[in-house]
């Protein structure tokens, strides 16, 4: 730096000008240190979804008795004779699985669904079976 009073080159580290005497002080700017504004950190508020459990669908009886109904039929429809009790169980059984399809908010909508084609097949077998034998007898 250089001094104020005679411009003479003053060393940082000393006080007084070596050439005239006069202190020095050194100009050293003022580091004002910047105030870091931490910015305020707003944690968003976290609300939980509201869960609304979909409505358990209900067990199909009738679309399990159908099924069941179903299978029995076909069974008997191929003992003829006994199958006549198909004319029975595959109406009971297409009427149930018929019923259980139509049921809304079921499960087990594919065991009436088995139902109905088994029914379907149990009275088809039982009808082409007492055809064949009233034609043949
Ligand atoms: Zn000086």
């Amino acid at each position: 730096m250089y001094c104020t009073s005679c411009g003479s080159y003053v060393p940082d580290n000393q006080g007084i000008c070596p050439n005239c005497g006069a202190a020095v002080t050194p100009a050293q700017p003022v580091y004002q240190q910047p105030v870091y504004q931490q910015p305020a950190y707003q944690q968003p508020a976290y609300h939980a979804p509201i869960y609304t459990p979909a409505e358990a669908p209900r067990s199909n009886g009738m679309g399990t008795a159908g099924m069941v109904l179903g299978i029995v039929s076909t069974c008997i429809s191929w003992i003829p004779g006994i199958n006549v009790i198909v004319f029975i169980t595959g109406f009971l059984g297409l009427i149930f699985s018929i019923v259980g399809v139509c049921r809304r908010n079921v499960s087990g909508k594919g065991r009436a669904i088995a139902g109905i084609i088994l029914s379907a097949i149990a009275l088809l077998i039982t009808f082409a079976m007492y055809y064949y034998i009233g034609t043949n007898y």
